[in-house]
């Protein structure tokens, strides 16, 4: 017997017949013997619809500003997880399965005081562990927690993925199932490279980075979690057929597991390359070279939410004067040139330039520590396509390359196939 939490995202459960496919899949485990809590999202498209009703809301009234409360906007755009809990409870016990729906505040799931982004501060699992050794399974509503103001706290877009490794963490479950409508993680984006293929194992660290690179099967907060708590989280499929063989294979299902390093025996140099679009470069020329200037730069940006990814500074040719070029979203060009400039007599710089529709692309691997050569590799085979390498950054077990946004998909394929990732 083992302890199993299940989470669905909103295209598993996105109609009734699915939600019904849900609960066989559920039944499989239950009937194995298995202790089972369940995770769901709301059905699919229900949350976009209610964050667009909380915006609306002030504009129908005529008030001048979009301005909304936080607080509300979580109790409203909570309620599609309330739906689904019950809705798969009542299809699980219509199966003569014992089940009962969680909204977070009953558990309780804690959470701190960002309403919209809140994050889980705490589980109290002993109630739903007492009733899973009862044989009772627990469903429940995934995305949302209690803060500490005794409010519904919403967890950020994706976030029930996070409430599933927070309870399986809690639970100490053996096994976490993140169900989802592709059948794992891929060594890169099948839609790019069809030669993709779909990974045995991935170590947390990689998958962060590839959660984090734009690969968006997982939210990043729910891989920093099952990192850090060591929760071996599966990402599988909810549309193949429950019972089909291997389904309810305890140690081996379909899919892809996302866990230790030490567990992966067979570990490739290079496990996969994810890529980002939409990224912008700005730099700033002439710059002063003295200490505290990367502080009056990336102060104020970080104060104005700017999201700064890579960041390249020349080593100055006469030690007084240098240049500084980072990365920031796409969309926030505009604002990081205005807060630049805003700031330019406390920085110090002569110009500031930018471009926009660059693409990054990362070549992702822990087998990277201990072998050489591995960005040599990448440099050689985007020079022979041709493709201009703008900016580069690594570290341990990543290299990220900043080129033209057209040539993502050549550099894709060609990072893809030059490590070997093609070929079984
Ligand atoms: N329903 C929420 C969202 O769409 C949470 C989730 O599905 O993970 O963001
Ligand atoms: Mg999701």
């Amino acid at each position: 017997m083992a302890r199993i939490v299940m989470k669905f995202g909103g295209t598993s459960v996105a109609d009734l017949d699915r939600i019904k496919n849900v609960a066989r899949h559920v039944k499989r485990e239950v009937d194995a013997g298995h202790e089972v809590a369940v995770v769901v999202s709301a059905m699919s498209g229900k949350t976009n619809e209610l964050v667009g009703w909380v915006q609306n809301m002030p504009k129908v009234i005529g008030a001048n500003s979009p301005f909304y409360d936080a607080r509300e906007y979580d109790a409203i755009v909570a309620s599609g997880e309330q739906v689904t809990s019950g809705l798969l409870a009542i299809a699980l016990q219509s199966m003569g399965i014992n089940a009962r729906s969680w909204q977070g505040w009953q558990i309780p799931i804690r959470t701190d005081n960002a309403h919209g982004a809140a994050r889980i501060m705490e589980i109290e699992g002993a109630d739903i562990i007492k009733r899973m050794g009862e044989g009772q399974v627990a469903i429940v509503a995934g995305f949302q927690g209690l803060g500490p103001d005794n409010r519904i706290a919403t967890l950020g877009r994706g976030g029930s993925d996070t409430s599933a490794v927070a309870i399986a963490a809690a639970v100490k479950a053996d096994r976490c199932d993140i169900y989802t409508d592709v059948d794992g993680v891929y060594t890169t984006d099948p839609r790019i490279e069809p030669k993709a293929r779909r990974l045995k194992k991935i170590a947390f660290e990689e998958m962060l980075e590839m959660a984090s690179l734009g690969a968006k099967v997982l939210q990043v907060r729910s891989v920093e979690l099952a990192m850090v708590h060591k929760v071996r989280t599966f990402v599988r499929s909810s549309f193949e057929d429950p019972d089909a063989p291997g389904m309810g294979d305890l140690l081996n299902p379909p899919g892809t597991l996302i866990c230790d390093e030490d567990e992966i025996v067979e570990q490739e140099v290079v496990t996969g390359i994810a890529y980002a679009k939409d990224e912008a470069q700005i730099s700033l020329r002439r710059l002063a070279d003295r200490p505290g200037v990367s502080a009056a730069i990336f102060g104020p940006l970080a104060e104005s939410h700017i999201n700064v990814d890579m960041i390249v500074q020349n080593i100055s040719e006469d030690g007084s004067k240098t240049d500084m070029t980072f990365t920031v979203p796409s969309g926030d060009v505009e604002k990081a040139i205005k807060v630049l400039s805003d700031n330019k007599d406390k920085i110090g710089y002569d110009v500031a330039q930018s471009e926009s529709g660059l693409v990054k692309v990362s070549v992702i691997g822990i087998g990277m520590r201990s072998h050489a050569g591995v960005a040599a590799t990448a440099f050689r085979a985007l020079a022979e396509k041709g493709i201009n390498i703008k900016a580069i950054t690594t570290s341990e077990i990543k290299i990220s390359i900043l080129i033209d946004g057209p040539y993502a998909e050549l550099a894709v394929r060609t990072l893809h196939s030059c490590y070997g990732l093609d070929k079984n």
